[in-house]
């Protein structure tokens, strides 16, 4: 049974041909966003340049705008005028002189450079560049249109906005910005055990903290969170509850997907006619995973896509990340969709456990550090299982332990995976 599961590549490829196959046909709906509420949303058309950029020639130093030629000889040069940021450009400059200038500010026609203040002598109202200097033009100036041209498009539709996309647009004008709708992706957490967040929990019941957690997932991923009420390990409160879900674009659902006798999740799923991409993943945590697509038949051309997250929290979260993660930001018409695998060296060696054929994810701490030449450091955080919240929420990664890898040893390059 257990071999016959994709491995992790495998299922990773089974989802990246479905994202594909959504990139490729689905167009989501756009609206006008405000800029200021634009940031993780997706850019719906080509964002264009208002005008050139720069729309002058700009100065980028504080200093003297000049001549090359004049200036390289090291002759003194009268200042024939001066021009600050914000002032409109002036000019021309005349033969054989210099023209103060400030950071920001046109540059009068007629130079080729600008000499900052720095190596610069002055006397009285005459200029010269120091003798150890020499200077070429161009030198500290950015020209008009260097940037780009008038109406050249600046960022493709497809893109996740974020502070440079979002100052970029400021600067061309854009106070709103064409995004895309985002989906609707229905959360719905199963389980007899679980309680809301308000509620004190009776003996052997638990706080449903799956929802808030894949609500935050869900968001930063592109999509808008419908976090419905938990449902309850019976036939009747499932397919009811997934009557609801099935309203949504897409559908993520934790717990109930073991082999367990109240795991009734896949069979409710099969009720509504689902086809299953997999059943199970060669992972750990997070090896119960369901992925698959609900028919709309007559109602709409596109199949729901759902997930069967486990429940266990950390297990939800990891599965999420590697696998739901890139559906929601291609239904959310995103073209980066990858989960952010990065480099890292392994600070302590791992624990020697012996999980054949599983990919493992470990809650790990990746320490960002000073020295510039070297990976970032990882380490695991002590956890006990896949339900330790309190450990997961001391973690900013997970480290990747290939199939068969058994133990990494300290100072091994590694896999992490961001979250
Ligand atoms: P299951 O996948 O339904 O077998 O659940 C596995 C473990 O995860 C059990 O210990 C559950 O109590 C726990 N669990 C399931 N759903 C949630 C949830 N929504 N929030 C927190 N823990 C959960
Ligand atoms: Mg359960």
């Amino acid at each position: 049974m257990n071999s016959d599961l994709p491995g992790y590549e495998q299922a990773a490829a089974i989802v990246a041909e479905r994202v594909r196959a959504i990139a490729g046909h689905h167009h989501p709906r756009t609206e006008p966003v405000d800029l200021a509420h634009a940031a993780g949303r997706v850019l719906a058309v080509p964002l264009l340049a208002d005008e050139d950029q720069p729309p002058f020639s700009r100065s980028t130093r504080d200093g003297y705008a000049c001549r090359a030629v004049e200036a390289s000889a090291h002759i003194a040069l009268p200042v024939a005028g001066s021009t600050h940021a914000g002032e409109a450009p002036a000019g021309p400059l005349p033969s054989g002189a210099a023209w103060e200038i400030m950071t920001g500010a046109p540059v009068p026609d007629g130079a080729d450079c600008v000499v900052m203040l720095e190596h610069i002598e002055r006397t009285g109202d005459l200029v010269r560049l120091v003798q150890s200097r020499t200077i070429e033009p161009g030198d500290n100036i950015v020209s008009k249109g260097a940037q780009a041209r008038g109406g050249d498009p600046l960022l493709a539709p497809g893109i996740a906005l974020g502070p440079a996309q979002i100052a970029l647009a400021a600067s061309c004008g854009y106070s709103t910005i064409e995004s895309f709708i985002r989906p609707r992706v229905a959360i719905l957490a199963t389980g007899d055990e679980l309680v809301p967040i308000d509620a004190k929990p009776e003996p052997g019941k638990i706080r449903n903290s799956n929802a808030p957690m894949l609500a935050t997932l869900v968001d930063r991923t592109g999509g808008v969170p419908v976090v419905l009420p938990a449902s309850a390990d019976t036939a009747g409160a499932l397919d009811a509850a997934l009557e609801q879900a099935i309203r949504a674009d897409m559908l993520v659902i934790s717990g109930g997907v073991s082999a367990g006798k109240y795991d009734l999740v896949e069979p409710a799923l099969s009720r509504l006619g689902a086809r299953f991409h997999f059943t199970g993943v060669k992972i750990q945590p997070g090896k119960p995973l369901v992925f698959g697509e609900i028919p709309q038949g007559e109602r709409s051309a596109t199949a729901k896509v759902f997930f069967g997250l486990p429940g266990n929290p950390i297990s939800s979260a990891v599965t999420f990340q590697l696998f739901a993660a890139p559906v929601v930001a291609a239904l959310a018409g995103g073209r980066e969709a990858h989960p952010r695998f990065v480099f890292a060296t392994l600070a302590r060696d791992t624990d020697r456990k012996n999980k054949p054929g599983l990919t493992r994810f470990l809650p790990a701490r990746c320490a960002f550090n000073d020295s510039s030449s070297e990976l970032p450091q990882v380490a695991t955080v002590p956890w006990q299982g896949s339900g330790d919240l309190a450990a997961f929420a001391q973690s900013n990664c997970f480290l990747v332990i290939p199939e068969d890898a058994g133990s990494l040893t300290a100072g091994a390059t590694v896999r992490i995976l961001l979250h």
